[in-house]
């Protein structure tokens, strides 16, 4: 039986991605390779809703894409200001540490967003150059409101230049960089666009590739921007080797998502955290992030009687991997990625499992009530 991979990433990825990373690696500078390159970082581009800002695809998880958004934007001793909903937003309170930032937090409570009124309050008391914001924040599956944020940003504070975590969202969840008016988006491969783990891909808007140019030094040298704008614009050129056969999977990936819609693509992870978030809440399982709920993961909350090893245990024996919660959640919550490939049909699947795994730790459920539910959502 397929494992039925539910951690909030990676996630399952598809026979024809996985025949698409397989294929024979091929010269970088080949022809086939240039015009798979380029579909690649247009497909990004529609991905991030960013027309008029430039694609970045660069060999690296996440976290490389939250390092290059610091480093191309701030020089030293410059304010940053990050907006907190978890774990991932913390660590951009590390990171811009490490580069020797001045970094002030707002931080939300578990599950809960800052408030506009929060942001708007801040920006007015200080100058900050940048500003983070984690659009899902992986720990909590809190979803923050990207567009009205910017638009408070843009009032208070115009010149802040507005990065955006996208890494559990982009792909779940519409994002419109340029509508918006977002100066830095980046992802990883490994979640909703359904890839195995080992790309980031970026957007820099025009604002923000100017920034990078008068900074007074830069802090990284693989991570510079200015050292990949002559690739993405010429593949053919040379800086250093991109991931062939990492391409190729994204390209494939991003080529499905988008020629069967991206609007349904959306409607699909909204619809299934509907299904899977109704059910759960007849189990007994709370929802960590009610106000702001993700459609690409949810945080939820054991019933008495039910504890975190052995109810995670007994569900990867049925062939289903949920993940364990982090930080003061731990033990207590465990947390359900629904995002990228995964089918409704899966989903079913996985809450008929979690039902057993129920019944066999000797709690009472109505299975026909809880099916139904997940049916009727
Ligand atoms: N930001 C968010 C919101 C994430 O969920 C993650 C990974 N779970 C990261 C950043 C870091 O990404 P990676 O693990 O690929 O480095």
């Amino acid at each position: 039986m397929k494992e039925l991979l539910l951690i909030p990433g990676p996630t399952p990825v598809n026979g024809t991605v996985l025949e698409a990373l397989s294929q024979e690696t091929i010269s970088h500078v080949s022809d086939k390779f240039v015009d798979i390159f380029k579909s690649a970082h247009n497909k990004v581009k529609i991905l991030f809703g960013a027309k008029d800002s430039m694609p970045f695809i660069i060999a690296g998880s996440g976290t490389l894409g939250m390092e290059m958004a610091l480093t191309n934007i701030l020089d030293d001793n410059e304010s940053l200001l990050v907006i907190s909903h978890g774990f991932f937003g913390d660590r951009f309170v590390e990171l811009g540490t490490a580069l020797g930032l001045k970094v002030d937090i707002l931080k939300a409570k578990p599950g809960e967003a800052v408030s506009l009124e929060e942001i708007s309050k801040k920006l007015r008391s200080k100058y900050y150059s940048a500003i983070t914001v984690t659009h899902v924040d992986t720990s909590t599956g809190a979803l923050a409101d990207i567009a009205k944020i910017a638009e408070v940003i843009k009032r208070e504070s115009s010149d802040t230049i507005i990065v955006i975590d996208g890494v559990c969202a982009t792909g779940g969840v519409e994002e419109k960089m340029d509508e918006w008016g977002l100066d830095v988006i980046f992802t990883g491969s490994q979640k909703a666009i359904a890839t195995p783990p080992g790309l980031t891909m970026l957007a820099f808007s025009k604002r923000a590739i100017e920034r990078r140019k008068t900074l007074k030094k830069t802090r990284t040298y693989y991570g510079d921007i200015l050292r990949w704008i002559p690739i993405v614009e010429d593949p053919r050129k040379y800086f250093a080797t991109p991931a062939v056969n990492m391409v190729f999977a994204l390209e494939k990936s991003l080529r499905e998502i988008i020629d069967s819609g991206l609007k349904d693509y959306f409607e699909k992870h909204n619809l299934l955290s509907r299904k899977i978030r109704n059910s759960m809440a007849i189990l007994g399982f709370e929802l960590l992030s009610k106000n702001s709920p993700a459609p690409t993961l949810s945080v939820f909350k054991y019933p008495d009687g039910v504890n975190d090893d052995g109810f995670r245990k007994l569900l990867g024996e049925k062939g289903v991997v949920v993940a364990s919660a982090l930080g003061e959640m731990k033990g207590k919550y465990f947390r359900m990625g629904h995002m990228g490939s995964l089918t409704e049909e899966e989903l079913f699947i996985a809450l008929k499992r979690i039902i057993e795994v129920l019944e066999e730790m000797g709690i009472k459920v109505n299975k026909g009530e809880v099916l139904e539910v997940f049916v009727e959502s």
